[in-house]
C-alpha cells in the first residue's frame, strides 16, 4: 500500500496528494516548490485566502522551530564530543585512545558541518 502525504504549493495555493517519500515536488499548476505538510492535513479551497495564510504561517512557525530544535540538539552532541575528547586527552596517551580521540572530532567535525543547515 502506498502512502501519501499532502503537499502543497504556497505560490499559487494549491495542494496534492503525492508520496510521502518524495524528496521534493514541483507545482503542475505553477511550477514552484511544494512543501510536505505531513499525513491527513485539510486543504483549504483556493476561494479561501486567509486560509491559505493561516496555513502557510503556521507551516513556516513550526518549520523555524523543528530547524532550531535540531540546532540545538546538534550543539548539545557537539558539547558532549567536546567533554568526552577533553576527558580522553587528560588520561595519559596511547595508541587506542589516540584512535577513539580522533574519532571523536571527526563527529564533532561532521556535526559542525550540518549545523547551518539548520538556519
Ligand atoms: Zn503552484
Amino acid at each position: 500500500m502506498s502512502s501519501n502525504n499532502t503537499w502543497v504549493c504556497f505560490a499559487c495555493n494549491s495542494g496534492f496528494r503525492k508520496d510521502k517519500n518524495l524528496r521534493s515536488l514541483n507545482c503542475q499548476f505553477c511550477g514552484s516548490s511544494c512543501v510536505n505538510l505531513g499525513y491527513k492535513i485539510a486543504i483549504p479551497l483556493k476561494s479561501k485566502p486567509k486560509l491559505w495564510e493561516q496555513l502557510r504561517f503556521d507551516y513556516y512557525l513550526r518549520e523555524r522551530q523543528q530547524r532550531a530544535d535540531r540546532r540545538d540538539q546538534c550543539l548539545q552532541r557537539i558539547r558532549w564530543y567536546e567533554q568526552e575528547i577533553a576527558k580522553l586527552e587528560a588520561r595519559p596517551k596511547s595508541i587506542d585512545r589516540e584512535k577513539v580521540i580522533l574519532n571523536l572530532k571527526a563527529s564533532r567535525a561532521d556535526l559542525w558541518r550540518e549545523l547551518p543547515l539548520f538556519g
